[in-house]
């Protein structure tokens, strides 16, 4: 499933379009991608209509159009963005394409657990502007982390890393990083974390949000080998920091990697 860095990258592949005119809008009104969306008012509005911005919060994707279209745009398990040069002839799992003179901006969905929404308006949808702080905004403070982490006292820190109203854009792979990094074990109640812990986790957070989104959101380049991803799923992979066997298990539902010595309960 995208992360964060993944849906930045995605993001960017539509940028060369910005400024340019949509001269039309293909897409399969009867996929669930488009599930409670008006296909019929995305058609009318954006047709003909020019790509303004765009902008990524978590894994969600807002693109505005000039005359106020706002399409939201959430990959799901399996969802891409593309450019194509020229005239384009959408493919099966092509669900939502966006024709423009020299390109077409392409939204493919195999598995279909995406979603594309439509709103019309003179400021940004509600859903937009509701959501939770992003994790480098001003927002994402020492407050709203504590407050988030009573809230879900009773769950593994590790499952409430994965609650997108709390930690946005943050998945499977970055939880376990963030929490080897700030030496906190998964399993660890949320609401048992002491200020020095909340303080590390959300240093980590920042940090591994802003690193994934500069190196793997610029062009799917690999961290540094000093991460803890390279280990995670290696047979006999190991702690980066001296080499001790990772634990595994399930906790909160999910695979998760992490070290007994580092991250001690
Ligand atoms: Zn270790």
């Amino acid at each position: 499933m995208p992360e964060l860095a993944e849906v930045e990258y995605y993001r960017r592949q539509w940028d060369c379009g910005v400024g340019a005119k949509v001269v039309a809008v293909r897409l399969h009104a009867e996929k669930r991608v488009f599930r409670g969306a008006s296909t019929s008012e995305l058609r009318r509005r954006v047709t003909g209509s020019r790509f303004v911005e765009s902008r990524a919060r978590g894994k969600q994707m807002l693109f505005r159009f000039s005359g106020g279209g706002w399409l939201g745009i959430h990959l799901g398990m399996s969802g891409t963005l593309r450019v194509e040069p020229g005239p384009f002839h959408p493919g099966k799992h092509d669900h939502l394409v966006l024709q423009q003179a020299k390109r077409a901006l392409v939204f493919r969905d195999p598995r279909m657990f995406g979603r594309v929404k439509f709103d019309h308006g003179k400021v940004a949808p509600d859903w937009w502007s509701e959501g939770a702080p992003e994790i480098g905004s001003e927002m994402f403070n020492a407050t709203f982390v504590s407050d988030f982490l009573r809230r879900h006292g009773r769950a593994p820190i590790k499952a409430v890393l994965l609650l997108q109203n709390g930690f946005p854009g943050v998945g499977n792979w970055m939880a376990d990083e963030i929490l080897w990094r700030a030496r906190i074990a998964p399993a660890a109640w949320a609401g048992s974390l002491t200020l020095p812990q909340q303080a590390a986790l959300r240093r980590a957070t920042r940090f591994v949000s802003r690193e994934a989104m500069r190196i793997i959101g610029n062009d799917f380049s690999e961290p540094p080998r000093s991460w803890l991803i390279h280990q995670r799923w290696k047979s006999g992979g190991v702690c980066p920091r001296h080499g001790r066997q990772l634990e595994r298990g399930t906790i909160g539902g999910r695979t998760t990697a992490w070290c007994a010595r580092c991250q001690r309960m």
